[in-house]
């Protein structure tokens, strides 16, 4: 009977398999199981943006990384354009919180997650949004996400959050092809044009109107906050839904 020899690659190999976790599979209990090799990891199809709200890197870090504040995302971007990685990208971070966009409300599992180290008071350091660009470059070609499904936090829980402030540069980040974006003059809104309709056609959650034009306001004309939809910005509206119509 030959014998068996336990070189140390072997031994490691028992060991590794033994203690390995099995993920449990997910789907309905009972159901028969008859797998088919056709398949990949989901991708996100949305990128959310935040600002932290904190003075530091570090401070930032601590609050994505405590078991305790049960928030992440799955990348920090310091003032300095260090990137952070805190969570894999097939993984579903927590920072969208409630949220509502186009009729999804779970953006969590939709997105990629990105925090800007950034007070909320102050501007965006040009290293920091460089360092973004790259960051969103190279995960829009890996992941193929509609230039329309670059968002703010703002955007996808209107009357909840904020972020990021009234000082993101979205329109630079139209121009590098990540978020709609009109610049004026525009062409006047069609005679019985519904902003509210509109609001909720480009995205917005239409359980909240005032918020919405809120968050509308706030990524879209950021220098003027006044939470009304006057002819330019029905105008502005009109021609972003021709953006993402097209
Ligand atoms: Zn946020």
């Amino acid at each position: 009977m030959p014998r068996l020899s336990l070189t140390p690659l072997l031994l490691l190999s028992l060991l590794l398999g033994a203690c390995a976790p099995v993920a449990p599979r997910q789907g309905l209990a009972g159901a028969e199981w008859v797998p088919s090799p056709n398949f990949e990891p989901r991708r996100a199809n949305y990128v959310i943006l935040h600002h932290t709200s904190n003075n530091s890197l570090e401070r930032a870090l601590h609050t994505l990384t405590s078991p305790e504040r049960a928030v992440s995302s799955h990348y920090l971007i310091g003032r300095d354009g260090r990137v952070l990685q805190l969570v894999d990208e097939g993984q579903r971070a927590w920072h969208a919180g409630l949220s509502w966009w186009g009729g999804q409300t779970d953006m969590n599992s939709a997105s990629i997650g990105i925090e800007l180290d950034n007070n909320g008071e102050e501007p965006f350091p040009r290293e920091q949004i460089d360092a973004l660009l790259v960051l969103l470059a190279d995960i829009q070609t890996r992941h193929r996400i509609p230039q329309a499904n670059f968002l703010g936090h703002a955007d996808v829980a209107p009357g909840r959050k904020v972020d990021p402030s009234a000082l993101f540069p979205w329109r630079q980040l139209a121009a590098a092809g990540f978020g709609l974006w009109c610049e004026p003059p525009f062409a006047p809104a069609p005679e019985g044009f519904d902003p509210a309709l509109g609001l909720t056609a480009l995205g917005y959650d239409p359980a909240r109107p005032e918020a919405a034009v809120a968050a509308f306001k706030l990524h879209f004309v950021p220098d003027d906050p006044e939470p009304l939809l006057n002819d330019d910005d029905q105008a502005r509206l009109h021609c972003l839904l021709q953006q993402l119509a097209r």
